[in-house]
């Protein structure tokens, strides 16, 4: 059996009941939490264990899920700033085109997964143009990974048209639908970039495999004017009437939400990804967070790509997302940081439909966890650990992450790849990228 036991931590289970245990420890057995409990550190813990790991002076919680990003646009970090979605877009996809082949995106899937898993993220919910690259990527750094073939009605990237969209998403599901690491999803853009037809499609396909649904919905006003203008019916009823809405729907942004279309979430269990960095910098506006947690919506965080928010930082995120509100209504006692962790943990398992195996420390779930440096200045004293994760804790703090019972970082080193090695390679490719807005008036 291949054991692990992790000893004296401040365990922060982020279960439902928000269990915290001062000191406690948990036994893990081939990749599955077996055991959590209190301990002083003069326990006796079974002689064939093969690896304990004290973790006195830090929190042990589970690993985080960033429901939103897109990994590889980590290679065009800080090229494209200053301007809306839309014009912010049109840019984006012509560096993009230029730049991007399978073997550049499996780099800079490297790159955004791994900045991903050094900020104590075990599963990431990535769209990008060539997901089995990313997914290449995130089996090769060991962790948790949703993502799945894109739909987009322009050829895009790579020029495909829509039947090989179609074909190499259904094409994902089959190679994956049964994996322990990866979880195959449908990726249509927008409904601003796929017309009914083939948003259809990628909900069939996705239902086919028991698989989830993810698309940006209601960023900007900008969007929900055009798809008024064309459909008649705002983003989200456009969605609902197509009947795209349900528990395995998860929604990138809904900045711009109506009452009705808040309902329609709620009624549907759809989940809402957040991303308040990208809505902040792209000046999409502030995401009506408190009012869809009141509808009973569930709440998700992601960070988006390091192109609109030129890092993966969720822990900001996090923080953005219990305050904004706050100052927003000038209520300070709404989006309490017990829910505001959630977002982060159990609410992103339930949207992945796996919050019987993910999100939060708990007899028989799977070991995907983190431990959090709390010998820190801006970590004494603490009160209440939960105010701590939510309000102070950088990424910087994390020390060791764990997939599955793996140890896929130790001491703020990534074990399983020389990230150097990557981040010369994008180095080298810097120029290149920097060229292809040449030419395009960008100032
Ligand atoms: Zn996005």
């Amino acid at each position: 059996m291949n054991q692990l036991i992790i000893k004296n931590a401040l365990i922060v289970t982020c279960d439902k009941n928000h269990t915290i245990i001062n000191q406690g420890s948990a036994i893990i057995n081939n990749g599955i939490i077996d055991k959590i409990y209190e301990t002083d550190s003069n326990n006796d813990f079974p002689a064939e264990a093969k690896k304990i790991i004290d973790a006195n002076g830090k929190i042990l919680m589970p690993g985080l899920i960033n429901m939103h990003c897109h990994a590889a646009d980590s290679l065009f970090r800080g090229l494209v700033e200053n301007l809306a979605l839309e014009e912010w877009l049109a840019k984006v996809w012509i560096a993009e085109k230029a730049i991007l082949t399978p073997k550049t995106t499996y780099t800079g899937s490297i790159l955004g997964l791994a900045e991903n898993l050094m900020n104590g993220v075990t599963t990431v919910m990535d769209m990008f143009w060539y997901p089995e690259e990313t997914a290449s990527a995130a089996k090769k750094i060991g962790m948790r990974l949703a993502t799945g073939g894109i739909f987009f009605d322009p050829p895009g990237v790579g020029g495909r048209t829509q039947k090989q969209y179609l074909t190499e998403a259904e094409n994902f599901f089959e190679k994956y639908w049964n994996d322990d690491f990866i979880i195959p999803c449908s990726m249509p853009h927008a409904t601003y970039t796929v017309g009914e037809t083939h948003l259809k499609e990628a909900k069939i396909l996705a239902e086919k495999y028991n698989g989830l649904f993810s698309t940006h919905a209601a960023e900007t006003i900008a969007e929900q004017n055009d798809i008024k203008n064309r459909y008649g019916r705002s983003v989200i009823k456009h969605l609902s009437d197509l009947g795209l809405l349900g528990s395995s729907t998860s929604l990138a942004h809904c900045v711009h939400l109506n009452k009705t279309e808040i309902e329609l979430i709620a009624e549907s269990s759809t989940s809402i990804i957040h991303n308040p960095i990208s809505n902040l910098k792209l000046g999409s506006g502030i995401a009506p967070v408190w009012e869809c947690m009141d509808a009973g919506i569930n709440m998700t965080l992601g960070t988006d790509g390091a192109i609109s928010g030129n890092d993966l930082d969720l822990w900001m995120a996090l923080r953005l997302a219990a305050t904004l509100p706050k100052g927003f209504h000038m209520k300070p006692d709404i989006v309490n940081p017990k829910e505001a962790l959630h977002m982060v943990t159990l609410n992103g398992a339930k949207a992945l439909g796996l919050d019987m195996a993910l999100g939060s420390i708990e007899k028989g779930k799977k070991a995907d966890l983190i431990l959090i440096d709390i010998n820190k200045i801006h970590s004494v004293p603490i009160f209440d650990p939960i105010t701590h994760l939510v309000y102070s804790t950088a990424r910087s703090d994390i020390t060791d992450v764990f997939v599955q019972g793996k140890q896929v970082m130790g001491n703020k080193q990534i074990k399983n790849i020389n990230i150097s090695d990557t981040l010369e390679e994008v180095k080298l490719m810097s120029q290149k990228i920097a060229s292809t807005l040449d030419g395009e008036n960008y100032g």
